[in-house]
């Protein structure tokens, strides 16, 4: 629908002939959908997001076609608001993730079972891009139901500080937003 492309002009986007094409760059479903364009700034501390050399991470809750939450995320940011989880609770969705953790990534399938975008598409789902730049490393698609598992495993404290920050950053919105459905999964190639 939109006709230019929102680019930024790179550096030397033709000039490296000898780098693999296997660059992914962010794709417009992981662009700002309140801005219309890529995000631009981390929505907790509200840093530039190309300065991050570590990355950020984007989430998007859809449902249908309609975006009901979005977020970037710095890596630092990521981190803090992992320091503010509970132990209990990092354990605890470190243990989901290890038993549930599928070897796929992209959108198609969920992450975490066996459900595809079609059968998931009726219901909210979320859309997260792992990204540095304006590349996108890795992307996954995380389930309602799969969402939900997280949620209940969490604990009480845990969901008060992700509330304090849905509250502070989304005013408005539903309490079962969660910024972070997993934690960033491992980059390697
Ligand atoms: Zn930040
Ligand atoms: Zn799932």
């Amino acid at each position: 629908m939109s006709e230019h492309e929102p680019e930024f002009p790179g550096e030397s986007e033709s000039g490296s002939p000898q780098e693999p094409s296997n660059r992914v760059i962010i794709p417009d479903v992981l662009h700002s959908f309140y801005e219309e364009r890529p995000f631009v700034t981390c929505t907790r501390c509200g840093e530039s997001l190309r300065d991050f050399a570590e990355g950020f991470r984007i989430s998007k809750s859809f449902k249908g076609d309609e975006v009901i939450l979005e977020s970037a995320i710095c890596m630092p940011c990521m981190a803090a608001m992992m320091e503010e989880t509970s132990e209990e609770s990092k354990q605890r969705l470190e243990e989901f993730h290890e038993k549930h953790h599928r070897d796929v990534s992209g959108f198609d399938e969920c992450a975490l079972c066996v459900n595809t975008l079609d059968q998931v598409k009726g219901n909210e789902f979320n859309l997260v891009g792992v990204c540095q730049g304006d590349d996108m490393l890795d992307s996954a698609l995380i389930c309602f139901d799969c969402q939900e598992a997280m949620n209940e495993i969490i604990s009480e404290e845990t969901r008060r500080t992700w509330d304090r920050f849905r509250q502070e950053n989304f005013p408005g919105v539903p309490s079962d937003f969660e910024p972070f459905p997993t934690r960033p999964a491992p980059v390697s190639h």
